[in-house]
């Protein structure tokens, strides 16, 4: 489903060349554990209120790797994702990201370095209803303060890419869910980021549709490194590596 533009798109990408990404795990986790409610230090850890999401988990995802999370509901699938996105900061352990360890930066820094480095797809697409498809594509490439005349030839490529370049004006709610997640994935992509996670991505999906996705990611993982969270064995088996979950703990690893 990839075809050259996406190469192109690539190619003009506004990170460092790819000697730096092979010689470190573009994620490592070391030893993260995290507690919803304990910040602040309001509640003691046995309070009630508290909520222990992970327990010591560890985990690296190489470029050119897909790795599947797998657990039951609420086994920490998410908050592993979100950490890896410097979306949360765990209560103990390390998040690196080549090699940077972003519990350490400021909420600033930390954010930069989401932005240019981190593409999310979420389970139910977090598009801007309001906005055409190659906006929504674009709107990353703002913030990265890209001018507008590229930013808009790269969202189109991108569309182009995923299959959607007839689709480029229109709104979210003309689209399809296949169609809505695949806008997702080219925004994920716009900034041309190392690593992709994707929270259950064909969760709102049937099973074709899910498969254009999956076809997708794979695509994707081939020089990216691609974090996927799923109880679905069809989305799991696009995964080079599974890890599986229980309780916050990996219990499984291969
Ligand atoms: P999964 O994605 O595998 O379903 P989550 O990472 O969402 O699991 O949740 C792990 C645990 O953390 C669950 O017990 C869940 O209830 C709890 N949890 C998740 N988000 C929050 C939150 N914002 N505040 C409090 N507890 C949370
Ligand atoms: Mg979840």
């Amino acid at each position: 489903m990839f075809d050259q533009s996406m190469q192109d798109s690539r190619s003009s990408a506004t990170r460092g060349d790819g000697d730096e990404r092979e010689s470190t795990a573009a994620v490592r986790l070391e030893g993260v554990s995290h507690q919803y409610g304990a910040t602040g230090g309001r509640f003691r850890s046995s309070d009630e209120r508290t909520v222990t999401a992970l327990r010591d988990v560890s985990l690296e995802l190489p470029s050119g790797t897909i790795v599947g999370l797998e657990g039951p509901s609420g086994s920490g699938k998410s908050t592993i994702l979100h950490a890896v996105a410097g979306l949360l900061v765990p209560t103990a352990g390390r998040v690196e990201l080549r090699g940077t360890d972003i519990t350490e930066l400021s909420d600033a820094e930390r954010t930069r370095l989401r932005r240019q480095h981190i593409g999310i797809v979420f389970q139910r697409f977090h598009l801007l209803p309001s906005l055409s498809a190659r906006a929504n594509v674009a709107l990353p490439l703002v913030q990265a303060g890209i001018p507008r005349g590229d930013r808009r030839a790269r969202a189109e490529r991108l569309l182009e890419a995923v299959g959607l370049g007839d689709r480029t004006t229109h709104l979210p709610g003309e689209l399809s869910g296949g169609e809505r997640q695949r806008v997702a994935i080219a925004r994920a992509l716009s900034t041309d980021p190392d690593v992709i996670v994707a929270d259950e991505p064909t969760g709102e999906l049937d099973t074709a549709t899910g498969g254009d996705v999956l076809e997708l990611l794979t695509d994707i993982g081939r020089d990216r490194a691609v974090l996927v969270a799923s109880h679905d064995d069809a989305t799991l088996s696009v995964a080079d590596r599974v890890v599986t979950l229980r309780d916050g703990r990996v219990v499984g690893d291969g």
